[in-house]
């Protein structure tokens, strides 16, 4: 069989959103003519799904669009042609500088206008000049997706809520991701149902502010997260789900209830709360106190007894003092995090903390964030050789370096590692964990019923 298909290669930064974003790229794509291919040499078509989150993100990407023009060269030269485009959120951010600073460009368009593709790559292919589109369109994109099936991932992401109304003075997300909105619940459930019949058992659900969820539903209602994890519980084969990424004060007591009823819905939340110091929490917009923070642990603890919960953490955001990181680190050590994620503040440009006079010098964060890893990595170790002698669940779905050696989550989040285990991949089975590592476990298959035994210890 000749295939004429053309090569899609499209990389992928930053967040599951953006990876939910490629693959959703792709399905648009293929009725035209394009699949993917792992290789930018020799493509029809590269995308840059770029991320706007890290530092100098917009540096980056133009410095690996130089290195693309070269490739996009030697297909003109070898008689060919390949499409240059940049999406994500440094597209939206940047726009029409992409295509001034980077005039072989062809397709610069952002999160929200990738329905339009087939259109936009139609308009590339006619000479005459590149395509900039960074609306925030009226009609939904999701609405304009195809119903590909799922790609038969054992864990796949689902997109159910995207942008933000919050505006944390150090984000850019509201602007470039937009205002707050949620896919309607069917839609939503069409999707995981779909996903679950391709082989599916772990869903996670995503958005910038997932539990601000508020999806129409039938009859003129609107559902909330915690009513939406309770109907994809109910859809055959999925085992598992989890929900990333969330506000403290998006959590409502439905959300805290499905916690606590939801066999379904694992116990890991990834709750950021990015400083423990009242004042500083003001300055980020966050409209939580520390204490509300610790209150919300406790209730979702005694819904969940074994719940872990994640975080992220700024050091050193503007007009942080040492008394403000002695508050962190004393809500690091009030809660108690079985992982987390934790950067020095630096300035996004746009955002209004950016503008701030009272920058922390560098080697001031530098010193904070040392202080506050420690803790936060002697947490994590401290959780996972808790674990030791546990019966854990676990779905294997990477394959590891050694031969055999399969990698999978448990449902705390954690990688655990076992050896020979090729005949399991793909499932999820019972693993008792032999040992806990910075960052990992090791398991061997556990008797049968061993993880029944051990769930009750724990409820
Ligand atoms: S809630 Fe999250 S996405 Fe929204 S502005 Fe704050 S940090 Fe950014």
């Amino acid at each position: 069989v000749v295939t004429l298909a053309k090569k899609l290669h499209i990389k992928t930064y930053g967040c599951q959103m953006n990876v939910y974003d490629s693959a959703r790229m792709a399905d648009v794509l293929a009725p035209v003519g394009y699949a993917p291919s792992a290789d930018a040499g020799g493509a029809d078509m590269v995308i840059l799904n770029t991320c706007h989150i890290r530092e100098k993100a917009a540096e980056k990407v133009y410095s690996e669009l130089g290195r693309l023009r070269l490739l996009k060269a030697a297909k003109e030269d070898a008689g060919g042609r390949m499409i240059l485009a940049v999406a994500g959120c440094v597209a939206q951010a940047e726009g029409a500088e992409i295509l001034r600073r980077a005039p072989y460009v062809d397709m610069v368009f952002g999160p929200q206008t990738y329905h339009r593709l087939p259109e936009m790559v139609a308009r590339a292919s006619r000479a005459g000049g590149a395509v900039l589109d960074t609306a925030f369109p009226p009609e939904s994109k999701f609405d304009h997706l195809p119903a590909v099936p799922g790609a038969g991932e054992r864990s796949a992401f689902l997109t159910i809520q995207e942008g933000c109304d919050r505006f944390c003075t150090f984000c850019v997300v509201p602007y470039t991701r937009g205002a707050e909105f949620s896919r309607p619940a069917e839609q939503v459930l069409d999707e995981a149902r779909r996903l679950a019949r391709d082989g599916a058992v772990e869903i996670t659900l995503l958005g910038q502010n997932v539990n601000s969820y508020h999806g129409s539903a039938g009859g003129g209602g609107e559902w909330g997260l915690g009513r939406l994890i309770r109907a994809v519980s109910e859809i055959p084969g999925i085992d598992r789900i989890r929900y990333t990424t969330s506000h403290p004060a998006d959590v409502d007591g439905a959300l805290i209830d499905a916690h606590g009823h939801i066999a379904a819905l694992m116990p890991f939340l990834h709750l950021p709360v990015q400083s423990g110091s009242d004042r500083v929490l003001a300055a980020m917009n966050r409209r939580h106190t520390a204490d509300d923070y610790r209150r919300l642990a406790d209730k979702l603890r005694d819904a969940r007894p074994d719940i872990a919960l994640s975080s992220d953490f700024i050091v050193g955001f503007p007009g942080e003092t040492d008394a403000d990181f002695r508050e962190t680190l004393r809500l690091v050590e009030d809660v108690g995090f079985a992982q987390a994620y934790s950067f020095k503040y630096s300035a996004r440009p746009g955002t209004p903390a950016a503008a701030l006079e009272v920058q922390v010098p560098g080697p001031v964060k530098a010193d904070r964030l040392d202080a506050l890893q420690d803790l936060l990595n002697s947490q994590q170790r401290a959780f996972n050789e808790s674990c030791v002698g546990r019966a854990l669940a676990v779905l294997l779905d990477r394959r590891g370096r050694a031969d055999g050696q399969l990698v999978g989550r448990s449902p705390y989040m954690q990688a655990v590692h076992v050896e020979d285990a090729d005949a399991r991949f793909g499932q999820v089975v019972d693993l008792e964990i032999t040992a806990g590592y910075a960052n990992s476990l090791a398991g061997r298959a556990a008797p049968p019923g061993a993880t029944a035994e051990n769930e009750k210890a724990y409820a």
